[in-house]
């Protein structure tokens, strides 16, 4: 690839999914339109959402409670028309994917089904520095299982002076603990770096050694290509205001692979995880729906789920592989164009296969003055301490001219 504005104007006008970027607000500052490469944390608004959340707030207002069963789309089977494109960007059936709650609390719940420690196996492995909130849900499940997370975890890091992990030292260490481990949990994209793990690796070194495997996909759902169910991964979770778009606190998603849906795990259970045709019935002693909707607990949160619903329309039209195909293009010139300086380090892996669209920038000094100078240039990524940018060019709405920009910001700064 050619590193000048012609060519990435070039590569924007034969670009199949151009037209895919005029179905997105666009934030601008002083009328002038934002690069926005903070996908990886909050997407844009679909034009989409403001019409779906108004559908719901005038079924609402000249319904009421009849919103829950009338109308085309009643809300009782709101989280229904979110599973089929749930399904195809997760790489699973229907029936394994449900959106609920949100990401924490989806963790808890799994972690409740799939942590089941014994005297012998009881400790968990997963990467070193995950996301802080699934390091306290882990912490929190061991100490109320009695157990002590300093013995209990058992934590993979990359090797000195490497920034990402290599699959090898994983699978290594799942393999050394054998007689001790009750489950594989870590992210399937890890959220500093950028790293995408080799999940199906991972799900077949842990079933050889007898235990289930969990990944958060926070970072991945909507970003690179899943195949969940093929993998046989055991469970999954993620949340849909990063790369699904739904919005700031958006539902979260979870997937539970069809071998354990007969299966008698414990769970914390509530109403609308309840047998569907009997839920209203009232009675006591709980009954499963079948599959993922047996993991819901409460009332969905329609106005959310609309937006959802929205969202994933756009993502499940463009097609993963579709999105996936033009983000390597996307996040690979824009590589080209960052040029690795004295100063500026890229972390997330060189190759395609273990990376999405997130490039993670050590800046070796000055990192926050070389920040300020990318927003005052109204370039949009993310600063993580100590020294990290971290720049997510989405291919469902961000361009090729818009990864130029950026390259020659850092020149500028550079040279
Ligand atoms: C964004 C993110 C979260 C956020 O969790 P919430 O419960 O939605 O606040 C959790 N884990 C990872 C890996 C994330 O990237």
């Amino acid at each position: 690839m050619e590193n000048s504005l012609e060519f990435a104007q070039q590569l924007d006008r034969t670009d199949p999914l151009q037209s895919f970027r005029k179905r997105f607000y666009i934030p601008e500052r002083n009328g002038k339109p934002l690069i926005y490469f903070c996908g990886n944390s909050l997407g844009l608004q679909p034009q989409t959402a403001r019409l779906a959340l108004d559908q719901e707030l005038v079924i609402w207002q000249q319904h009421g409670v009849e919103g829950w069963f009338e109308g085309e789309n009643p809300w009782l089977s709101i989280h229904q028309r979110c599973k089929k494109p749930l399904a195809q960007i997760a790489g699973a059936n229907p029936s394994e994917v449900c959106p609920m709650n949100n990401l924490t609390v989806n963790l808890h719940l799994l972690l409740t089904s799939f942590y089941q420690p014994t005297p012998n196996r009881s400790r968990i492995l997963t990467i070193g520095g995950d996301f802080p909130s699934d390091q306290y849900a882990l912490e929190s499940h061991i100490r109320n299982r009695g157990l002590n997370p300093d013995e209990t975890l058992l934590e993979v890091f990359p090797r000195p002076n490497e920034h990402t992990w290599r699959t090898e030292d994983i699978l290594t260490a799942i393999e050394q603990h054998q007689n001790s481990l009750a489950l594989v949990l870590m992210s399937g994209l890890h959220y500093y770096t950028g790293q995408v793990f080799d999940m199906a690796a991972i799900a077949q070194k842990a079933h050889e050694i007898g235990v289930p495997v969990g990944f958060d996909l926070a970072h991945a759902v909507g970003n690179v290509p899943l195949k969940l169910h093929d993998w046989g991964v055991d469970f999954a979770f993620w949340c849909s205001y990063k790369y699904l778009n739904s919005g700031p606190g958006g539902v979260s998603g979870v997937f539970i692979h069809e071998k354990h849906h007969g299966s008698n795990l414990p769970r914390l259970a509530g109403w609308w995880g309840y047998d569907e045709a009997r839920r209203f019935e009232m009675t006591k002693g709980f009954v499963p729906m079948p599959g993922a909707d047996g993991w819901q607990l409460s009332t969905p949160p329609v106005l959310a789920m609309a937006v959802h619903e929205a969202a994933l329309a756009i993502t499940a039209e463009a097609g993963m592989e579709e999105l996936r195909r033009k983000s390597e293009l996307l996040t690979g010139f824009l590589a080209d164009g960052l040029q690795e300086t004295a100063t500026v380090e890229i972390i997330t892996p060189p190759n395609t296969a273990e990376r999405g669209c997130q490039l993670s920038l050590r800046i070796k000094t000055g990192g926050k003055t070389v920040f300020n100078h990318l927003t005052g240039q109204g370039i949009i990524g993310d600063w993580r301490e100590p020294d990290c940018i971290r720049l997510a060019p989405v291919p469902l709405y961000n361009t090729f001219e818009e990864v130029w920009r950026v390259g020659q910001a850092f020149a500028d700064f550079t040279s």
